[in-house]
């Protein structure tokens, strides 16, 4: 009797074999590569291409921090001249051409009211370690220890930063309510909502019997970036520069998502015009290498040397990177540029919704843009007015981005917030056909058949 030989599979393709090992052998906490099957080979401005041989345009942009897009010419000119230079790669704090260089680029975008009077502090190379060096400057500084942060916050995943992030519980961490327009915790919004905010927070430090002792500091975020692109209002934020001023807390930036151009001024806090105490800088700074400081007012120099070490926090190529993309941004005015055209691109998006119901809010800076993906159809759940998120259905339209070439993040607390961090270059060109594919990604993924959740289902 004849046996038949099952068929043999079909070989991989190079990209599959690639993608089945990484599902194979990494760790069951990977993040982007989980929604994001690709291959990326080669990349440059906007545009990603696949090992497969497909094209991208990349929305998601190292998670904000291509501020020039992918291998922009002046940063590969700025790294190459490095290594050709024969400079140590690897100098720990030590004092170098590239540094001061850096340095100097760096204090010259800064709010002159600020960099006047500054000190720099190199962290360990990720945002997360110079939120923990922030939090260690101040809690010396003033000698108290606890933090005021906010609710919806993202500042990193090592334990302070991650305790003083939305969702944590950290008896040393305050958490106050953030003044967002869509859902906000007052179920008012507006200029209403950010005054009773304010207030809320300003009755807290004053009331003897509201159980918070006097701060360390307070930790906020221009823009909520993680936490579904939420702005803060201006006015809010001169209100929380006059209540921690008044008390002495000292009050640090988070501009590791916000700076260098990303929300159409060079830094984030110019908008509102107040000066902090405290900026932590990381993501575009390091020109797509792994760079990360503080800057903050030099009375709170008072930490001990070693205060807060590391090994690496003198990637000299992340330097020189650094340095060609803040001039870059600073000389052909990429902030302004990024305000017009994120404008442009939160309009057509608004004038987008009306055609898509399962769109509850398109909001953002700059180029730092949120589209908040609801069911319509389901009523609001809890105290809000809104209909509720529809995570499924957001993840449907990332799926259908993807399937178009467009990479795009979700954020926000539930995953529904499609988010757009295209590199200050984009083109007039580029933000149209970005615009275009979400439009037909969101009409394919209303089309197509999706597992809703049960209601209450939502953490
Ligand atoms: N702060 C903010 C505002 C961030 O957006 C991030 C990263 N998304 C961090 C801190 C942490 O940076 P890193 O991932 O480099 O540790």
């Amino acid at each position: 009797m004849a046996v038949t030989e099952p068929a043999p599979a079909p070989p991989l393709a190079a990209h599959e074999g690639i993608l089945r090992r990484q599902s194979l052998r990494e760790s069951a906490a990977r993040t982007y590569a989980r929604s994001l099957p690709i291959v990326p080979v080669r990349a440059r401005g906007l545009t990603i291409e696949g090992a497969d041989g497909r094209r991208y345009l990349d929305c998601l942009s190292g998670a904000g921090t291509l501020a020039l897009g992918h291998n922009h010419p002046v940063v590969l000119e700025a790294i190459k001249k490095v290594l050709d230079s024969g400079a140590p790669l690897h100098v720990l704090d030590l004092a170098t051409p590239v540094k001061d260089a850096f340095v100097t680029e760096l204090f010259s975008t800064l709010p002159r009211e600020f960099a006047d009077n500054a000190r720099v502090q190199f962290c360990g190379p990720a945002g997360t370690d110079a939120v923990e060096a922030a939090f260690k400057l101040v809690r010396a500084a003033t000698g108290r220890s606890g933090l005021l942060a906010f609710a919806g916050a993202y500042h990193g995943m090592t334990a302070g930063a991650l305790a003083a992030s939305g969702g944590a519980e950290d008896v040393r961490v305050t958490r106050l309510p953030f003044p967002q327009e869509y859902r906000c915790p007052f179920g008012i919004g507006g200029e209403a909502g950010a005054r009773t905010a304010a207030h809320w927070t300003e009755n807290l430090l004053d009331d003897p019997k509201s159980g918070t002792p006097a701060p360390a500091g307070m930790i906020l975020e221009p823009v909520q970036g993680e936490g579904g692109v939420n702005p803060a209002p201006d006015g809010w934020m001169r209100r929380m520069r006059e209540i921690t001023e008044t008390r002495s807390i000292p009050l640090i930036a988070d501009e590791v998502q916000t700076g260098v151009g990303r929300t159409g001024a060079f830094w984030a806090v110019e908008h509102s015009g107040i000066v902090p105490d405290v900026m932590v800088l990381s993501k575009a700074i390091g020109g797509s290498l792994p760079l990360a400081v503080i800057v903050y007012r030099s009375e709170l120099d008072t930490w001990q040397p070693g205060a807060h070490a590391g090994t690496f926090r003198g990637n000299q190529l992340a330097m020189a990177a650094g340095t060609a993309t803040l001039a870059y941004v600073r000389e052909n005015g990429l902030a302004e540029r990024a305000g017009v055209l994120g404008g442009r691109m939160l309009a057509s998006l608004r004038s987008l919704a009306a055609d898509h119901p399962c769109v509850g809010d398109v909001r953002g800076r700059g180029l730092m843009i949120g589209v908040e993906i609801v069911d319509p159809e389901a009523r609001p759940q809890g105290t809000g007015t809104e209909p509720p998120p529809d995570p499924v259905l957001a993840a449907a339209v990332q799926q259908e981005c993807l399937s178009r070439g467009l990479i795009v993040e979700l954020g926000g607390r539930y995953s529904t917030v499609v988010r757009l961090l295209p590199p200050l270059t984009l083109t007039d060109e580029q933000a149209t056909a970005v615009v275009d594919r979400l439009a037909d990604a969101l009409a394919a993924a209303e089309r197509s058949p999706h597992r809703r959740l049960p209601t209450g289902s939502l953490r």
